[in-house]
């Protein structure tokens, strides 16, 4: 479904994503591992087209997004979610999940609200309620549900588990799962790795914008040097 063919990014002079290259399989969950300023949020921004690779290839569905304006990426089916949450305090959970609805015409899957609210109960439990009245988890989950409204094949989640209760981390582990049944491809972004682990089918470590080790979870569990090396565990 994904394929980045040695991609090239840069912030200004400095060089971050150095031939970065990596695949996704249709129906796959990847987390993207690695240190604080490893590369794993230039990569997903890379994808998104956030971040425009200078050289190689984004080939997404047997396109290449290198170039597009992001917003053209994200109707190629890319939904992305930062990790700061983005949804709005005025309006109610429904309102925003509206504001997100996205029709798509390629026979992608195609949500409506009321299969986001047996996925995520919270959300439907406060849908009457406005967006700034909700923990700094329901908002994350909230901001994946608005994402989902644009009915991606690709959802890119940056560091999901990331300043959310713990009582959250494990519903948002669940909600990441339940939408792998639904059959989405899912990239996450993590430093956790046991959240990986609990989601995810295989796990890409970077460090330095290079890739480390590509591989399952039981390979990197009998590799503690590696995990020692590019993991803050
Ligand atoms: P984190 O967990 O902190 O988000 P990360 O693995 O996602 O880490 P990136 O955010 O991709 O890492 O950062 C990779 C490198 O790029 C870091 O050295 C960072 O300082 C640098 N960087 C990130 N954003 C910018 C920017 N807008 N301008 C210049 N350098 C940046």
């Amino acid at each position: 479904m994904l394929e980045l063919e040695r991609i090239n990014s840069f912030y200004g002079k400095a060089h971050i994503l150095s031939d970065l290259s990596l695949k996704v399989e249709r129906g796959e969950v990847v987390a993207l591992l690695g240190r604080n300023g490893a590369g794993k949020t230039t990569t997903m921004k890379s994808i998104i087209q956030l971040v425009r690779p200078r050289t190689g290839r984004v080939l997404f569905q047997g396109r290449d997004l290198v170039g597009m304006p992001a917003f053209r990426a994200a109707k190629a089916g890319v939904g992305y979610v930062p990790e700061e949450r983005r949804i709005f305090g005025a309006l109610t959970v429904l309102e925003n999940l509206e504001v997100g609805r996205q029709p798509r015409r390629d026979g992608a899957p195609h949500w409506t609200v009321e299969q986001l609210f047996e996925i995520f109960p919270n959300l439907a439990e406060r849908r009457r309620n406005q967006g700034k009245a909700m923990s700094g988890g329901e908002q994350q989950m909230l901001t994946i549900a608005r994402t989902l409204m644009g009915n991606p094949n690709l959802l890119l989640l940056d560091e999901p588990s990331e300043g959310i209760a713990p009582v959250i981390v494990e519903q948002m582990a669940a909600t990441i799962l339940k939408l792998k049944a639904e059959g989405l491809t899912v990239m996450i972004s993590e430093q956790n790795l046991h959240f990986a682990r609990a989601v995810a089918d295989r796990a890409i470590i970077i460090e330095g914008g290079e890739v480390k080790f590509d591989g399952s979870f039981t390979q990197l569990e009998a590799s503690p040097e590696i995990r020692d090396a590019y993991l803050a565990v």
